[in-house]
């Protein structure tokens, strides 16, 4: 698929679309459903980089959606494809997507306009070091301000980058770590968010994977355990989700990458294959496997799942009506058009959107950001207490049974909770409840008939509170 500029366009229109659709269902005050819809503020800022000798400029952007919550927060992707319009509508899912899952953020989103994959190491160091220079300059980042996140074409090495670059600017301050999230683990980063978007997908589609109502109407049985999924994206996203999916029993089938796609009906092995992507500098040729020149054509092979997880707009008008999945499971954000979302309901199929399923890694950035308010690794205060506590628990039933346990179950019980334990179960826990009010809100508004309809709802309602409480709005 050929990417326009149109495309950022199209997707703040399916994104505004979702929300009003949402909003048909909802008793709130049209103006507050107004400023809930809007964005905020959009900065745009153009800066020189010396590269090779010359200077270029290079296009920053950073978009932040809502206010009703601080920080804001959200990624900066890296892509000479970003444009204003593709910032503001993946802001305006950060706002819901957030408030969905219960993290206390506005939504916002960053985006320069740079190859990261053409671009030297030092020519991304510098762009990224003076973007966040530019964006300290304006007061559009910090703790209490706004905190980015890696996206598509940044990582943690960017991420510390910025937190080098803001603490420079802003020595001493104590909660400096906090003003950017996806950091390394040396660098006050948090156990667990590397794969926290792939790990929240698995939770999330493992959830839906048990929902009876919903998988008699698909026709399909529940659990993942023998689930055919083909997998567009083997990235951050893509390559942990296949990872954890495959772990549980799913067959990966397919997997699409830019250079083109491989199939195996017998199943391909996730790390194998992303070891021979990084060895020989393409997914193709893959051993057992049969090559998909058009890497777009594989999204039309039948499977139970099929898991977006590179881009935006890939399911479009053009094929909605050839793919065959039972379910799409949007670890990307906006892969599927609002048209095309329309031709793929009335097929029956059900869409896990990304507002709620890719939300792990807004989630665990949370956990990072407290963390670095807190200045404690998660479990460190607790872990010994409740180990010792365990171990008293064991004694006691020894004592009074007279039986003992053997040192294998000992060790298996008596674990006290660390930091990667903790960040897995918070994880697990927002993605299980946030899956459970959306069919809530289904149960209660039988006109709502699809998950997003019902993410955007819930979303909505949940941020109209901060409005409400003001008491501005009649
Ligand atoms: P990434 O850069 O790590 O990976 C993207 C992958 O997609 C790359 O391997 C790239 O080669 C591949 N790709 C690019 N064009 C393609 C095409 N036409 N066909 C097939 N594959 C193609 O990025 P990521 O962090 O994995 O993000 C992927 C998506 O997930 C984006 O939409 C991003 O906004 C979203 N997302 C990411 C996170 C996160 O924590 N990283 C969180 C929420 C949402």
């Amino acid at each position: 698929m050929i990417y326009q500029e149109s495309q950022g366009k199209q997707f703040l229109t399916s994104v505004h679309h979702y929300f009003d659709e949402a909003a048909r269902h909802s008793t709130l005050p049209p103006g507050i459903l107004e400023q809930i819809k809007i964005c905020n503020s959009v900065y745009k800022v153009n800066f020189p980089v010396e590269v090779n000798g010359k200077v270029e400029v290079i296009e920053g952007i950073r978009a932040q959606h809502s206010h009703h919550k601080l920080p804001t927060k959200g990624g900066i992707r890296y892509s000479i494809h970003v444009d204003e319009d593709e910032v503001i509508a993946l802001a305006t899912l950060m706002t819901f997507k957030c408030a969905l899952v219960d993290v206390p953020f506005g939504g916002a989103k960053g985006g320069v306009k740079i190859n990261p994959r053409t671009t030297p190491v030092d020519v991304l160091e510098k762009v990224t070091r003076r973007f966040a220079s530019e964006l300290i300059k304006k007061n559009l980042i910090g703790p209490g301000m706004d905190v980015p996140a890696p996206d598509y074409g940044t990582g943690s090495r960017e991420m510390a980058w910025i937190a080098d670059t803001y603490h420079t600017f802003k020595y001493g301050e104590t909660n400096a770590l906090g003003c950017v999230t996806g950091k390394p683990v040396g660098q006050g980063g948090i156990r667990g968010r590397t794969e926290a978007t792939g790990l929240g997908i698995y939770f999330g589609l493992r959830e839906a994977l048990q929902d009876t109502e919903i998988l008699n109407q698909l026709n399909i049985s529940p659990g993942m355990a023998g689930k055919r999924l083909i997998l567009q994206g083997l990235g951050n996203v893509g390559y942990h989700a296949g990872l954890f999916c495959q772990q549980d029993g799913v067959i990966i089938t397919g997997i699409a990458e830019r250079e083109g796609g491989i199939y195996n009906p017998n199943g391909l092995d996730v790390e194998a294959v992303f070891q021979h992507r990084k060895e020989s500098g393409s997914i193709l040729n893959y051993p057992g496997a049969t090559n998909v020149e058009r890497s777009l054509d594989l999204l039309e092979y039948e499977c139970d799942i099929l898991l977006p997880a590179a881009l935006e707009n890939q399911i479009d008008e053009s094929n909605a009506e050839r793919i065959k999945t039972k379910i799409i499971a949007e670890g990307a954000n906006g892969p599927v058009t609002q048209p095309a979302e329309q031709i793929l309901l009335k097929r029956n199929v059900y869409i896990l959107p990304d507002l709620y399923l890719n939300a792990g890694g807004v989630t665990v950035s949370y956990f990072e950001w407290l963390k670095n308010l807190s200045n404690v690794r998660f479990g460190r205060m607790g872990k010994r207490a409740e180990e010792a506590s365990l171990k008293r628990i064991i004694d006691t039933i020894e004592t009074s049974t007279n039986k003992s346990i053997s040192a294998k179950e000992r060790q298996l019980i008596i674990r006290g909770a660390d930091e990667i334990t903790l960040v897995r179960s918070g994880l697990e826990d927002t993605m299980i409840t946030a899956y459970h009010e959306m069919r809530e809100v289904m149960r209660q508004h039988p006109t709502v008939s699809d998950l997003r309809t019902a993410a955007f709802y819930s979303a909505t309602e949940k941020i109209a509170v901060s409005y409400l409480s003001l008491g501005i709005f009649p």
